[in-house]
């Protein structure tokens, strides 16, 4: 990248109704920031008439994202936290989504198939599936990085965390807020000062003897998450937000 602008900022999400997220703390902002690249990249692909996919037996590539990197650990991570959204209300709003087997799609996928598929018993049985929403009006995130581009790049996520096809997660406003104030390392670390935001590998903590943390565990610390070589074996991993209510 050319020329890179990197300060302290504060990063925030207005939703229409809450938020689904798959783990005890919110999404990481560098994979929203990622996700955003990628779709453009396969978009491009696509007007090639190229097809791109994620293969997750090769070695990622890391997108250019536009935020700083804290190189303390291995691996090496954005200076970004994860959402967090405290306020909320005290308990999580279990919100029932249902599932039916798709019988048509069934026949197109398998050679045979029984004349009936039960709704009611078996394995393709309909079935009622919980997601729970973290009910907030805003989700925050902390980090270091070029406020422009990032704007620019956050205007295309329209919601986020899970069940975004089910209307949960909606966006209805980004704001972008450099702070200039903020400490460099607490901004790509802290939700607030003494509170760990994202999972980090042991020496970003080194020098932070009574930071507030979730535990430790082999997770990962950068995008794509999913994909081991991004995992640190003994990370301290964030403060739910949960507990912190
Ligand atoms: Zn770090």
């Amino acid at each position: 990248m050319g020329q890179s602008v990197r300060m302290p900022l504060r990063v925030a999400a207005e939703l229409s109704h809450g938020v689904c997220f798959g783990t005890p703390w919110g999404i990481s902002l560098d994979g929203l920031l990622a996700s955003v690249l990628w779709h453009r990249r396969k978009a491009a692909a696509a007007g090639r008439g190229e097809v791109l996919t994620y293969d997750p037996l090769a070695m990622p590539e890391d997108l250019e994202l536009p935020l700083a990197r804290c190189d303390l650990g291995q691996p090496w991570h954005w200076m970004c936290t994860f959402a967090h959204t405290v306020p909320a209300t005290p308990h999580p709003e279990p919100r029932m989504r249902s599932s039916r087997t798709d019988h048509a799609d069934l026949q197109r996928l398998a050679p045979s198939v029984p004349s009936t598929v039960s709704d009611s018993r078996g394995h393709y049985r309909k079935r009622l599936i919980p997601a729970v929403a973290t009910v907030t009006p805003t989700v925050t995130w902390r980090a270091v990085g070029d406020p422009e581009k990032i704007t620019e790049l956050l205007a295309e996520v329209t919601e986020i965390g899970k069940y975004r096809t089910s209307g949960e997660g909606r966006v209805t406003a980004w704001t972008i807020e450099p702070a200039p104030g903020d400490d460099v390392w607490s901004a790509g670390h802290e939700h607030h000062p003494g509170v760990l935001g994202r999972s980090v590998p042991m020496p970003c903590v080194a020098g932070h003897p009574d930071i507030a943390h979730g535990g430790r565990s082999r997770t990962a610390v950068r995008a794509p998450y999913a994909h081991p070589s991004r995992h640190a074996i003994a990370a301290y991993l964030p403060v739910p937000d949960e507990a912190q209510r």
